[in-house]
């Protein structure tokens, strides 16, 4: 393809000037330059790499308007959300910041020298964790800034001291182009090696395919389809040297209403469900694709409820023509099963792009029967799977694929059935949540927005919040070596810079 332009979301027409179409020397100098600037960026210290972070927040912030119009044309995304993305984007890089001046993401251990230990003496043992290398990151089109140039992927690699390669999201080349350059001006500003941060464009799985391919790539993180993320985990496991993929893929988000609180709520619950729902065209990996109840009046009122609020509902522009395409299959499809109710439908909406939520209902033999109705429809559908009693909602939860969240509604009463459900939940998702909506995630050191297979290639890891760092570090145990040669933060001389484990014992 000779002409990549950007693509206004809510045409569908191309709109500015053509972008570069990088092709395989382009990846090939990117890797280079990024194995070059590996041993220089990782030899900087905790404080230098905490400045790093903060001046491409910084960076960002100076770009003002014109990334959040060129945002808003691309994603058709309104400017409060992108505005508040924005705010998240450089709060994230703030967040690795403060993980980095505190230290404990090192893991420091350990073990002192006993010399005189019978029956044999034990060597002194140091160990810390480093990075792993450098990581490709591709961006995610639902976030154009959270989740992509400067994401969370990409915060947390170059936390951890690896450069980064970003394949950027053909649906936003020019919002991804803003974020590059802010990126590249603050490596310029902190005097980092030009390869620590490069930026790929181009419409083609090939390009993505090829950085992946690339031996001196170490790692990657991905947000997207299954199909995807997927390709990119067979290239990598088929590399002469495999390496991790962190996948975010598809999640139908189960979200169990329980008796009591549909006795007690059940109108307010269905009304709440339908905020969730359409919010952001329903383009959240977390948004509740999937409802369960047990039989009963309070269910009745939690559909009536939903049967009012949705036709209000106004369509909303998607994130792109594909999309767009891909969500109206996936409805029509299940509109059009014959196990399959629609419950209600949002406004049709004018453009071409205009998503119209969906809301649909069927009974658990149908769900059982039938993988295809548990898989993901990427915008704002939801169905309900109605249940004879505790036992066939299990079933249905016992079922289900792996998932990044899983919802309990619930009320006092309900106690007793949620405790025995959570161990079920627990082997099904990354986060568990009570009372909530699990649209919304909180970027925290508690937070885990990960979760067991298709939600993600590897559910060891989270793509949100501090603990994100681990993925793209290892650790290194370092056995009797003197001072000279240790690293600074596992020196004697480091106690109290950075909290340690001496022996097992924090000290
Ligand atoms: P996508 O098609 O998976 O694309 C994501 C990134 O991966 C893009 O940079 C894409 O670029 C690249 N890519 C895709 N397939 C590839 C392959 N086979 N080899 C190499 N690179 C590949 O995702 P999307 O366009 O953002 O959205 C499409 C669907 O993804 C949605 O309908 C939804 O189902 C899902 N989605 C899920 C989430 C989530 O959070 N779980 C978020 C957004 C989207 P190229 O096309 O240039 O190769």
């Amino acid at each position: 393809m000779t002409d990549f332009r950007s693509i206004d979301a809510a045409t569908g027409q191309p709109v500015g000037e053509p972008f570069a179409v990088h092709g395989p020397t382009d990846v090939d100098a990117a890797c280079a330059a990024a194995e070059e600037a590996f041993d220089v960026y990782r030899a900087t210290s905790r404080e230098e790499r905490a400045v790093f972070l903060d001046k491409i927040g910084a960076e960002i912030m100076a770009i003002g308007d014109e990334l959040i119009e060129a945002a808003m044309r691309e994603s058709g995304l309104p400017r409060a959300r992108l505005e508040g993305e924005r705010g998240r984007t450089v709060g994230q890089l703030g967040l690795f910041a403060k993980v980095l001046r505190a230290g404990a993401y090192l893991q420091v251990r350990i073990d002192p020298a006993m010399p005189d230990r019978q029956p044999l003496p034990r060597p002194d043992l140091r160990l810390r964790m480093v990075p792993l290398g450098p990581v490709a990151v591709f961006g995610a089109s639902n976030f154009p800034l959270a989740f992509s140039t400067a994401g969370g992927d990409t915060a947390s690699a170059l936390a951890a001291g690896c450069p980064v390669v970003v394949k950027g999201h053909p649906a936003h080349p020019q919002t991804g182009a803003l974020v590059a350059a802010a990126i590249e001006r603050a490596v310029e500003a902190c005097g980092l090696p030009k390869g620590v941060f490069s930026h790929l464009t181009g419409p083609s799985n090939e390009l993505g395919a090829a950085l992946v391919r690339d031996p001196r790539i170490a790692a990657v993180g991905f947000t997207g389809s299954r199909a995807g993320g997927l390709a990119l985990v067979k290239i990598a496991q088929e590399r002469p040297v495999p390496i991790p993929v962190y996948a975010e893929m598809s999640s139908i988000n189960p979200v169990v209403l329980m008796p009591e609180a549909l006795k007690a709520r059940g109108a307010a619950l269905g009304t709440a469900f339908v905020g969730s729902l359409t919010m952001g065209a329903g383009q959240f990996c977390t948004n509740p694709g999937l409802l369960l109840a047990i039989e009963g009046e309070g269910l009745d009122a939690f559909v009536e409820a939903a049967r009012t609020a949705l036709p209000e509902a106004a369509a909303q522009t998607m994130l792109t023509p594909g999309i767009h395409a891909a969500y109206t299959k996936g409805t029509e499809t299940l509109a059009s099963h014959d196990k399959v109710e629609t419950v209600a439908q949002g406004k049709v909406g004018e453009g071409i792009t205009a998503g119209r939520a969906a809301f649909f209902q069927t009974t658990a033999e149908a769900f059982l029967a039938d993988e295809t109705l548990g898989h993901e429809v990427f915008g704002a559908s939801s169905i309900l799977v109605r249940c004879r009693d505790e036992a066939e909602l299990t079933a249905v939860l016992k079922a289900a694929e792996g998932q990044l969240t899983a919802t309990i509604q619930m009320d006092e009463g309900d106690t007793d059935m949620a405790a025995r459900l959570v161990p079920v939940l627990e082997r099904k998702a990354g986060r568990i949540l009570a009372n909530g909506w699990p649209t919304g995630v909180e970027v925290a050191h508690a937070m885990v927005h990960g979760g067991p297979f298709p939600s993600t290639s590897d559910a060891r890891t989270t793509s949100v919040g501090s603990l994100a760092i681990d993925r793209y570090l290892r650790p290194v145990s370092y056995q009797n070596l003197s001072a000279a040669l240790l690293p600074q933060d596992l020196k004697d001389e480091a106690a109290g810079t950075l909290p340690r484990r001496v022996d097992g014992q924090p000290g």
